[in-house]
């Protein structure tokens, strides 16, 4: 995990981007070294003068923030520092924080989309106030073995629904550890085998590996937001898998960006 120390200079994450975004470090037109300063937007080349703007089609490329603070947001989200403290390391405001968060989820490339299988633990969730009417319900599955993680907003919880999301991402031979609604009761059918724990007299068995999942999100929304915000909850979930499917996304803002920088 990279700390905050580790960021490299302005000149230097220039030209790392730059690098990321061609595959190479050097001129595109002749092959000479590139020159970046920390001063100058743009980098040139010392040898034909050609110049190169790293932001160029990139996806960041109309922002105004220095690559060294676009850097350091990007370490501040994969850590999961709250708004507060990222205000406190760049001077940035919360809109504009919120936004960047908001652009780095987005731009999470999606994983191989392999169904999970094995023993697998399934949950649902809910998200939101009782008290303001609308919740929303988060159905999530996670293989034992290997940590890897689906989630989906499911718009209600009876068979139908639930079936949906097992036949989308979970192998049909595989054993399923669920809580004893009876909206499981048709999964043997459809090929699974299933261990149901009555969670309602404190049996949770192998199903804590879910509830685990559930309350690591939800206190992390609210250090985030101070509350759980369910209109952007699906981009949310996706960068909650994502931590666990591709952890190396999160390692380093280099990583981060090879993965979101295609190059050209
Ligand atoms: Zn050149």
């Amino acid at each position: 995990m990279t700390s905050l120390a580790d960021i490299p200079n302005e000149a230097r994450c220039k030209r790392i981007i730059q690098t990321l975004k061609t595959g190479k470090d050097c001129c595109p037109r002749c092959g000479a070294r590139l020159v970046f300063k920390h001063s100058v937007t743009y980098g040139w080349c010392k040898h034909c003068c050609f110049k190169v703007r790293p932001k160029a089609i990139t996806w960041f490329r109309n922002s105004k923030l220095s690559y060294r603070t676009i850097f350091k947001l990007i370490t501040c989200w994969q850590t999961r520092q709250s708004p507060g403290a990222v205000r406190a390391i760049t001077g940035l405001s919360y809109t504009t924080i919120a936004r960047w968060y908001a652009k780095f989820r987005n731009h999470i490339p999606p994983d191989g989309g392999e169904l999970l299988s094995g023993v697998v633990a399934v949950d649902e969730a809910w998200f939101g106030k009782k008290r303001y009417g609308k919740q929303t319900i988060v159905m999530g599955a996670i293989e034992i073995d290997t940590r890897k993680l689906r989630l989906k907003i499911i718009p209600d919880t009876e068979q139908d629904s639930i079936e949906l999301f097992l036949e989308a991402w979970v192998t049909r031979d595989s054993h399923l550890i669920t809580d004893c609604s009876s909206s499981y009761n048709g999964v043997e059918w459809l090929g699974y085998s299933r261990d149901a724990y009555n969670h309602s007299i404190g049996h949770f068995g192998q199903s804590n590996h879910i509830e685990c999942i559930w309350s690591a999100m939800k206190r992390h929304l609210r250090k985030l937001y101070g509350c759980i915000p369910t209109k952007y909850l699906q981009a949310f979930l996706n960068e909650w898998m994502a931590r666990h499917n591709q952890p190396s996304l999160f390692k380093s803002p280099q990583n981060y960006l090879k993965a979101t920088l295609v190059p050209c």
